[in-house]
């Protein structure tokens, strides 16, 4: 039978894209400079991913993949500060209880010696054997649902689209991730190993740009740089989910600022790439739709046929929204969002005026 714990768990891995960004932001909160995701059969046989970071300590193993087990931060007030992406301690609980699902890991202190961690289905370390392995960890996921028929047999009727999506989610993380060495791929059960895609350990987002979509593309950018002012008392009612912050006082800074790198507005340039576009707030990857649309509506009005590149990390204030909206955190709640697009379409016309066509 199903047990509670299956069905709870549910939420934070719903797909396979919420698979690879879990265990992205793991690797990255493990301070990694170096991450490879492997995709099998794409994704459907496994996600893999494989970090140079700091390894998990031997007295977390017993812990790590226990519901609500998390090593980052222990209070309420830690959560505004937003150092690390994962505060919850869901991700690999949840995956115990969906997929097969082991850990490799070593420190920098283990020699070539690492651990192999299992565990079951409810998360509880189940053994441990010493393999050889690099500094850093990899976190196997196989046959993710193949203990659910139906969302099974869903996630392969879709699994093409999923894996697009997937691909466009891993871009973001690797164009905004400075410094961050990114290694994509996927095999096929017969084929060879091909790769998506991969960057280098590049000093700025730029040469992420130019390793994930080609340097061609970096000629039909324009730097990004835009600053006003939002109002951080215009903020709903606090949520459920998100009382922890929206009670607090302090309003926090006025300030914002959207950086990053866009497509001149000229007709008849380049072609249908809608998957070119990539959100951030505070360098966070995420889904900000009405944002998207306030750029894309900016574009048509210069009568551009293509969809335009935009590359938009937004900085403002933790206090001026709430990432505790959805399990998994893609979705963002802007607090002011009204006068934030407002501001946003005015600038950027200022900023296409300002640029020869
Ligand atoms: P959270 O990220 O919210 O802490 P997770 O379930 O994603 O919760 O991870 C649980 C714990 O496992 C983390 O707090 C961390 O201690 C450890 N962990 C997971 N992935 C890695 C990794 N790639 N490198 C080092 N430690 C990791
Ligand atoms: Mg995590």
């Amino acid at each position: 039978g199903r047990s509670v714990h299956q069905i709870q768990s549910g939420q934070v891995i719903v797909d396979i894209c919420s698979v690879a960004k879990e265990l992205v932001e793991n690797s990255i909160d493990a301070g990694a400079t170096s991450i490879e995701v492997r995709f099998k059969n794409h994704g459907l046989d496994a996600v893999e991913v494989q970090d140079n970071g700091a390894g998990i300590a031997p007295e977390d193993f017993e812990t790590i993949a226990l519901k609500h087990h998390t090593s980052k931060l222990s209070t309420y007030d830690d959560l505004s500060a937003l150092r690390t992406f994962g505060f919850r301690g869901e991700a690999l609980s949840s995956l115990c209880a969906l997929s097969k699902f082991h850990v490799i890991t070593a420190r920098a202190s283990d020699g070539p010696k690492g651990t192999r961690l299992d565990f079951d289905m409810s998360g509880k370390l189940k053994g441990t054997s010493v393999i050889a392995a690099k500094q850093g960890t990899t976190v196997v996921v196989e046959s993710l649902f193949y203990n659910l028929p139906v969302r099974r047999k869903e996630l392969e009727k879709t699994i093409k689209r999923e894996y697009n999506k997937v691909l466009a989610l891993l871009n973001a993380y690797a164009c905004i991730s400075a410094g961050v060495r990114f290694s994509v791929s996927n095999q096929m059960p017969k084929g060879k190993k091909s790769i998506a895609f991969s960057t280098n350990s590049n000093p700025n987002t730029k040469e992420n740009i130019a390793n994930v979509y080609g340097t061609k593309t970096l000629l039909a950018l324009i730097p990004l740089d835009l600053k006003f002012e939002m109002d951080p008392s215009n903020r709903p009612r606090p949520t459920q989910s998100a009382r922890n912050w929206s009670t607090r006082e302090d309003p926090g800074s006025r300030e914002v600022s959207i950086v990053g790198h866009i497509s001149r507005p000229v007709v008849g340039e380049g072609r249908q790439t809608p998957d070119r576009q990539m959100f951030f707030v505070n360098s966070r990857p995420c889904a900000l739709p009405q944002v998207a649309k306030a750029f894309n509506e900016v574009y048509k009005s210069y009568n551009i046929t293509q969809s335009p590149f935009i590359f938009a990390d937004i900085k403002l204030d933790t206090n001026a929204y709430d990432v505790n909206v959805s399990p998994d955190k893609r979705t963002i709640l802007l607090h002011d969002q009204t006068t934030l697009l407002e501001n946003l379409k005015e600038a950027l016309a200022e900023l296409f005026g300002s640029h020869d066509q």
